[in-house]
């Protein structure tokens, strides 16, 4: 046998051995996913399909575009269809309680994919990455940014924008993010001119990014003819293209007036660019493909006997139990790190970024 022929046949020994049945043998996972109008969803979407494939299952992907009964029609018909288990990235955690109901009765197991689902005991595991954690990089990239961009301002202005209410995640970014810049307005070398803190006031409902920049458009307005702001607190990339926008309309990002330090989350391709091109300062990189694999893991070990692998059993109550959790790394990318991260780990090709 030649080399390759070899290591072919090995390479496929071994799948067999990890997995003995043939594809899609095990029966079929259920992936509710929120909406295909980020690109990171899809992302984990492909991923997953592609892992559990590998993995020996079938895989039933749908997308809800950020309807919450749309999400729950797409659940209960998993349900009915028989799958094994299900995969869920809720739209509103808080509203899954009755269908996880039916799929517990009917003995499927369900992991809570990215965002913990609330006020359910019917959820087994939690795949996420350290949410607190992206909080805390959004805000340590915020600091560093003004200090380079700003060294002789101070307080530096700044904004804070949150996630959508409905997400729990939300509340972890949030807290993440103040746990760092908390001391820093408390000392003085931060105000917020707006006055507007808490995740009551400054959430965004389903990430909407024209919420976000009408929400800048009026921050601007009421609180900046006379100053300028200096950086703004972003939790996901869709958002901070809708500030961006906003700044730019009133001049920001030219010569006399910088462009204030804007972060945000999930390296989409839209935001790498703005990177480059010196308007977003930074985001925050969460490997998809890794949370699939972890998931896909999860859901294998719990149908065939096994014990998932978990890292954290105290940190996500939601509010009936204290769900088991595995959480990944995020990771902050900027202009000097963002080839090395997204495009080595072969996440994107490289002339999609440049194109
Ligand atoms: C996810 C983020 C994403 C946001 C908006 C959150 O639950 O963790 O990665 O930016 O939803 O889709």
């Amino acid at each position: 046998m030649k080399l390759l022929t070899r290591i072919l046949a090995g390479a496929t020994l071994a799948a067999a051995l990890a997995f003995p049945a043939l594809a899609q043998d095990k029966g079929t996972i259920g992936i509710a996913m929120p909406t295909q109008s980020s690109a990171r969803w899809i992302s984990d979407g492909h991923s997953m399909v592609e892992q559990f494939k590998a993995a020996g299952y079938g895989a039933d992907l749908q997308y809800a575009e950020d309807d919450i009964p749309n999400q729950l029609a797409q659940i209960e018909n998993m349900i009915t269809k028989g799958v094994k288990a299900l995969v869920i990235a809720a739209i509103d955690g808080t509203t899954l309680s009755n269908a996880l109901e039916n799929a517990h009765a009917s003995g499927i197991p369900v992991i809570a994919y990215d965002r913990l689902i609330r006020d359910s005991a019917n959820v087994d595991y939690y795949a996420t990455f350290d949410n607190f954690q992206v909080g805390v990089l959004q805000a340590e990239s915020l600091v560093k940014g003004l200090k380079e961009r700003f060294p002789d301002v101070k307080p530096w202005n700044v904004e804070l924008f949150g996630g959508s209410p409905d997400d729990n995640n939300a509340f972890f970014f949030y807290n993440g993010a103040m746990s760092v810049l908390q001391p820093l307005i408390d000392d003085g070398s931060i105000a917020i001119p707006s006055g507007q803190t808490g995740m009551d006031v400054v959430g965004t409902l389903r990430w909407d990014g024209a919420v976000a920049q009408a929400r800048m458009d009026n921050l601007l307005s009421a609180n900046y003819t006379d100053a300028h702001v200096n950086g703004v607190l972003s939790p996901y990339d869709g958002l901070s293209i809708g500030i961006l926008s906003s700044l730019k309309g009133v001049g920001y990002g030219s010569a006399d007036l910088p462009m204030p330090i804007v972060t945000g989350q999930d390296a989409e391709v839209p935001s790498v660019k703005s990177i480059l091109a010196g308007e977003q300062y930074s985001t925050i990189f969460k490997d998809t493909r890794e949370l699939a694999g972890v998931t896909v893991k999860m859901v294998d070990a719990l149908l065939t006997g096994g014990t998932p692998e978990v890292t954290d059993t105290q940190t996500y109550d939601n509010g009936v139990k204290v769900v088991p959790s595995y959480l990944l790394k995020p990771v902050e990318v900027d202009k000097s790190n963002w080839e090395a991260i997204l495009i080595d780990s072969g996440y994107y090709k490289k002339d999609q970024i440049t194109n």
